[in-house]
Parts: C-alpha cells; sequence; structure tokens
C-alpha cells in the first residue's frame, strides 16, 4: 500500500451553537490541513498521485472556507463548524474529485490549534 500526504491551512472565523463555553462566541482560528491519500499501485511516473495536482484540488476546497465566517458557508449554516464536521467537508469533497478505482482519500486531519486536532476517514 502506498501513502501520501499533503499539509496546507486556512483562516476563518466560526461560533459553536449547542455549546456552553468560550467558543459559542464568535472567534478565529488559523486550521490546518492535512489529507492523506492511498492506494495499491502507481501511475506510468511511478506516483500515486501528483502533489501538484493533490495540492491544487485541497486549496480548491479551502478556498470555499479561508477568511469566511463558517457560520455563514453551508453546511455549517445548519451543522455546527466543528473540527470535526470540517474534516468530513474536505473528505466529502475531495472523494469526489480524486477518487480512482486504484486510489483513494484515506483520512483527513484538521487542527484548530497546535494542540487539538480532528479526523475524519471511513471504514
Ligand atoms: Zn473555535
Amino acid at each position: 500500500m502506498f501513502e501520501i500526504f499533503i499539509d496546507d491551512d486556512f483562516s476563518a472565523a466560526h461560533s459553536l451553537k449547542n455549546y456552553k463555553g468560550k467558543c459559542e462566541n464568535l472567534h478565529g482560528h488559523n486550521y490546518k490541513v492535512r489529507v492523506f491519500v492511498a492506494g495499491e499501485s502507481l501511475d506510468n511516473s511511478g506516483m500515486l498521485m501528483d502533489f501538484t495536482e493533490l495540492k491544487r484540488d485541497v486549496s480548491s476546497i479551502l478556498l470555499l472556507l479561508d477568511h469566511k465566517c463558517l457560520d455563514d458557508v453551508e453546511p455549517f449554516d445548519k451543522t455546527n463548524p466543528t473540527a470535526e464536521n470540517i474534516a468530513k467537508y474536505i473528505y466529502d469533497k475531495l472523494k469526489m474529485k480524486i477518487q480512482t478505482p486504484g486510489r483513494s482519500i484515506e483520512k483527513v486531519f484538521v487542527w484548530e490549534t497546535d494542540k487539538n486536532c480532528a479526523v475524519y476517514y471511513e471504514r
């Protein structure tokens, strides 16, 4: 099995609904994102996936969130913009872009701070 990952980041504001604590107030994070792609075979160039292509696909998704108030961005106007839900959002959008028979997105990490990270993957 081969696996690659890339890191990217974005900045956004959010507030948490149905939550009692300081995160119910509007505040911001510099989110860090790590995306893993896995597969059993390589292409003719010996790559699982071109890093440039993966970075471009991840960037295009993060652009939808960057410098936004997540509370106003679909689907976070209905679901809470937690790191867990953001990780699933990125996973689902990326899956549509890069899934091929021999390759799939493996997992997405979203750090809200250096010390707090949520991970989404499918079994
Ligand atoms: Zn927060």
